[in-house]
C-alpha cells in the first residue's frame, strides 16, 4: 500500500469532492480560521451569520469591534479567541494590499506570510494555500495521521512539516505537473476527511472500509482504541 494507491481507492470509492466549500477565496480564508476545533456545519452557520450581517468582507470583519464579530461567528465555537484570529488575518491582509496583491507571492513568500499572522498555525495556512490559492501543498490534520498510522504508512506523531513533506515528496514524484498535483492534493484532502469523519473514525467501523483488504489494523481491532 502506498500513499497513491491509497488515494486512488479512495477516489474510486467516494468519487470527486470538489472542495472547498466556499464561494470567493475570501470565504475560504475566513473558513480555514472557522474551522479550528470544531465541525464544519457549525462554521457553515457562522459563515451564514456574517452573510446575513453583511460583514462577510475583509475591511469590514477588521473594523467591528471584536465583541460584535465574536457574536456573529458564535456557532464555530471559541468565538472569541476566533474572532481575534480572523481579525488578525484580516488586518495583516489589509497591510499587505489585499488577497489580489498576496495571489502574486510565490509559495515560499505566500505561505511565511501566512504562517507570520498570530492564530494562523500550519494546517489553517495549508488550507488557504491549497484551497483559496490553488498552490500544491498537502494539508495535515488529525483525520490523516489517525488514518495513515493505521494504513502503517507513518507513526502519526511526527512533526506537521515531516508528515507534509513525506506526503509531497511520494506524490510528486508520480504527478508531474503543479496543476496536477494541486488538483490531487484537493481532491485526497477531501477524500480523507470523508473518510475518516464516517468510516475510519475514532470507533473504526472497518468491515464498510474500501482500504480493508490492504489494512494492517483492521487485522487487529484491538489496535484501534
Ligand atoms: S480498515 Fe479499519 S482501520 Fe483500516 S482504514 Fe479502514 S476503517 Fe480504518
Amino acid at each position: 500500500m502506498t500513499f497513491l494507491s491509497v488515494y486512488r481507492s479512495l477516489y474510486k470509492h467516494y468519487g470527486p469532492q470538489s472542495w472547498w466549500p466556499g464561494d470567493t477565496p475570501f470565504e475560504i480564508m475566513v473558513g480555514a480560521v472557522l474551522t479550528q476545533n470544531t465541525a464544519w456545519i457549525n462554521v457553515e452557520k457562522a459563515i451564514a451569520h456574517l452573510k446575513h450581517g453583511r460583514a462577510l468582507s475583509l475591511n469590514k470583519i477588521a473594523a467591528m469591534p471584536a465583541a460584535q464579530l465574536a457574536r456573529l461567528i458564535k456557532p464555530a465555537g471559541y468565538f472569541n479567541v476566533k474572532a481575534k484570529r480572523l481579525q488578525n488575518f484580516c488586518r495583516w491582509l489589509q497591510q499587505q494590499g489585499g488577497e489580489k496583491v498576496i495571489r502574486e507571492w510565490d509559495d515560499d513568500e505566500l505561505r511565511r506570510g501566512l504562517l507570520s499572522v498570530n492564530g494562523v498555525g500550519f494546517e489553517t495556512a495549508d488550507d488557504m494555500m491549497l484551497y483559496a490559492f490553488d498552490r500544491p501543498v498537502f494539508v495535515i490534520d488529525a483525520y490523516t495521521r489517525r488514518l495513515f498510522a493505521r494504513l502503517g504508512l507513518i507513526d502519526g506523531d511526527e512533526a506537521y512539516e515531516t508528515l507534509r513533506h513525506l506526503f509531497e515528496s511520494n506524490l510528486s514524484r508520480r504527478i508531474k505537473t503543479r496543476a496536477q498535483q494541486v488538483q490531487m492534493y484537493n481532491e485526497y484532502h477531501a477524500l480523507i476527511v470523508i473518510h475518516a469523519k464516517d468510516i475510519c473514525r475514532k470507533r473504526a467501523r472497518c468491515s464498510e472500509c474500501c482500504l480493508r483488504r490492504q489494512c494492517p489494523a483492521a487485522l487487529q481491532p484491538e489496535n484501534l482504541s
